[in-house]
């Protein structure tokens, strides 16, 4: 019987974790994972870094010799129509590829809301490597337009790389989704003692040659602006598909679309009417299209978000509902350091930490209990003091045993980093997703 064909389109990571997940489903098949950005798939998420140095080749999650390894077919291209008649999806190259099952992992690129002049050379949504090389020939004062995640870090590394910072808010506090009001204040002094100017209340009408100017008169020197104020999916290949789309393409809970053997995953699909927009999310949501396009039978089982952000000097995570009015009273933890749990009933439903890196993954999983709120002293004191792995294993699992991020899910797989075991990784590893401690990796049994 002839191989299975399975072309992803998209190489982010959505589009990767199909391909590892179609690879493990079925050692046969052909697989071909379409890679529009002309490169590998990179961590997203830390290109901002690049600001401050980290060298574009860390940003890889793979290097070639994985994909060939998996006899992954790596094509540079970018898919410009799928014919759902014959099966093939057509290159720009001229090339066309037949597939038995297909994989949409097309992603998303950066919103850049209505503004007067808001199409000037000097105007980004930040999405890509190649929208941080055109931002670094700008070396003048930078306006981000976002109060979000995005926005922060990229306003932390864009300052920390000399630039003069100022951040346009159109809520009237920072971070609004991922912390509360006390956290967001807490917050915002740790932001301007970094040196980065915030306006809040701001809503932008025009950009020109030098300024970012608001609706109320405020204007801002800008050699550049950028725009971090939400995600628009990449559906362009999809409706011509004939496939169901709202915001992004549906799908179900097997990340099929609405048709027999085509499936989306990451931040281009829409799962009960949400798209995450997040690194985890798409992981996931990748590895369960890929294996289903393979021939496999898995579902999705969304997980409550965590968010974390290392920036203005200091580490931000959230988890859960953190809208709560039942919070437990603040907590300065030390100077520059800050903690709030949320409870519901009396149990444990959310929490927000600032300036503590070492028991987020304990936290979260109290969160994830429901811990009684009578409990709740003990949480306080891991806080302050992680408590260390006591885990008993033999040598040789040790040698092998994989340990997963609590934050983001990352996965350190020793056989994926020159055998060196994770007990055996510096004191100072931090999460290459996510940037957490070796504090926050738990074993995967
Ligand atoms: C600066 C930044 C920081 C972030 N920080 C975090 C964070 O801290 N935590 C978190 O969870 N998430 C974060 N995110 C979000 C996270 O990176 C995304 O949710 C995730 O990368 C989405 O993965 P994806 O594979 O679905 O899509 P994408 O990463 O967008 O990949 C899609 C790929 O498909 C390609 N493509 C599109 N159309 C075609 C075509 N026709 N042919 C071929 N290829 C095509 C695109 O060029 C792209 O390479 C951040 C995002 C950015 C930009």
């Amino acid at each position: 019987m002839a191989e299975k064909k399975i072309v992803i389109i998209g190489g982010g990571v959505a589009g990767l974790s199909a391909a590892q997940a179609a690879r493990e489903t079925d050692a046969q098949a052909e697989i071909h994972l379409v890679c529009g950005e002309g490169r590998l798939p990179y961590y997203r998420p830390r290109i901002c870094e690049r600001f401050t140095g980290l060298p574009e080749e860390k940003l890889a999650v793979h290097d070639a010799d994985w994909y060939a390894a998996r006899r992954i077919n790596t094509v540079f291209a970018r898919a410009t129509t799928v014919n759902r008649e014959t099966k093939q999806v057509r290159l720009n190259s001229g090339e066309s590829l037949p597939y038995d099952a297909l994989v949409i992992a097309t992603g998303a690129r950066g919103n850049i809301p209505e503004a007067r002049g808001n199409d000037r050379q000097n105007v980004f949504a930040l999405r890509t490597l190649a929208d941080i090389d055109r931002l670094a020939a700008y070396t003048g004062p930078v306006v981000i337009v976002g109060d979000g995640l995005l926005g922060l870090e990229a306003a932390w590394h864009l300052s920390r790389s000399g630039r003069a910072v100022t951040i346009i808010g159109r809520n009237d506090r920072l971070l609004s989704r991922q912390l509360d009001k006390e956290g967001s204040v807490f917050f915002l002094r740790l932001v301007e003692e970094a040196g980065v100017h915030v306006a809040l209340n701001g809503e932008l009408t025009l950009i020109d040659e030098q300024r970012a100017v608001l609706v109320d008169g405020r204007a801002f020197e800008a050699a550049a602006v950028v725009f971090a104020a939400g995600i628009k999916s990449v559906t362009n290949l999809a409706a011509p598909l004939g496939l169901e789309v709202g915001r992004a393409i549906r799908v179900d809970e097997r990340m099929q679309c609405s048709q027999a053997g085509v499936y989306a995953a990451g931040d281009c699909a829409e799962l009960a009417g949400h798209t995450a927009g997040l690194w985890t999310v798409s992981n996931a949501q990748g590895a369960v299209a890929g294996a289903n396009a393979a021939g496999g039978d898995r579902i999705y089982q969304p997980e409550a978000p965590s968010y974390l952000m290392n920036a203005m000097g200091t580490q931000i995570w959230s988890y859960g509902a953190i809208d709560s009015e039942e919070a437990e009273g603040r907590r300065l933890l030390s100077a520059g350091r800050f903690g709030k749990l949320f409870f519901r009933a009396s149990r444990l439903v959310g929490a927000e930490l600032i300036g503590t890196s070492g028991a987020l993954s304990r936290v979260k999983k109290a969160v994830d209990a429901g811990l009684p709120r009578d409990a709740a002293e003990e949480l306080w004191h891991a806080l302050e003091l992680p408590s260390p792995t006591d885990l008993i294993m033999t040598e040789e699992r040790r040698k092998t045993m994989k340990y997963k991020c609590d934050v983001c899910g990352y996965i350190y797989d020793p056989a994926e980093n020159d055998g060196v075991e994770f007990a055996d990784l510096p004191e100072d590893f931090t999460c290459p997703v996510c940037g957490v401690s070796k504090d926050n990796f738990s074993p995967v049994e």
